[in-house]
């Protein structure tokens, strides 16, 4: 199975990237993580990405498609995966078409969470509340102006991923407003007639 997650920041595609890496036993490939994770280790790449992700911006198309070429290769990617975060520009979803074509990898569907703006910024302030009030970190980019940047990015360079898919007949649409568990039953619903 092999599955991209679309939608905004914010929008849970972690959470619900993180059950079905349970239900199918198939890693979700984060790139957001991965990029944070570079930055903690301090990695010639982690230290060109920290400013641009600490800015909200996108890291370059370079970068991001450098790393999910490796991660894929690995052993545990084999069976499957859920991309989590990327592909976030066209020019990236046209790298990640080439990559896959190469390894004869065809994807099942990419799901999209469809989010209302508005609400979702109210959801990311209260996410980023919470995590101080229980003197967890807050991620530096879930700041709400950092955060309002990210949306803007998303909306400016990612909305038009969105098609990309839909032209392929593999994009499906889930309410990402809906609860957690509700979400999970409508991709559980989406997989269950998908290739
Ligand atoms: P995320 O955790 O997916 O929201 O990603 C956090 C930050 O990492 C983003 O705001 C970007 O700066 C960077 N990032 C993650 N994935 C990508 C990507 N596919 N393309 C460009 N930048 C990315």
């Amino acid at each position: 199975m092999r599955l991209i997650l679309l939608g905004p920041p914010g929008a849970g595609k972690g959470t619900q990237a993180a059950r079905l890496t349970e239900k199918y036993g198939i890693p979700q490939l984060s790139t957001g993580d991965m990029l944070r994770a570079a930055v903690k280790a301090g990695t010639p790449i982690g230290l060109k990405a920290k400013a641009v992700m600490d800015s909200g911006a996108l890291v370059s198309d370079e970068i991001v498609v450098g790393i999910i070429a490796d991660r894929i290769q690995e052993a545990d990617a084999r069976n499957g995966f859920i991309l989590d975060g990327f592909p976030r520009t066209v020019n990236q979803a046209e790298a990640l078409d080439a990559l896959l074509a190469a390894k004869a990898m065809n994807l099942d569907a990419a799901i999209e969470l469809v989010v209302d703006a508005p609400k979702l910024v109210a959801r990311i302030v209260n996410r980023a509340a919470e995590a101080a009030k229980a003197g967890h970190p807050v991620r530096k980019d879930d700041d709400p102006e950092v955060f309002k940047t990210r949306l803007e990015a998303y909306f400016r360079d990612t909305a038009a991923v969105t098609p990309h898919y839909r032209v392929k007949g593999i994009l499906r649409e889930v309410d990402g407003m809906a609860s957690i568990d509700e979400v999970t039953k409508a991709i559980d619903a989406v997989l269950a007639h998908a290739s």
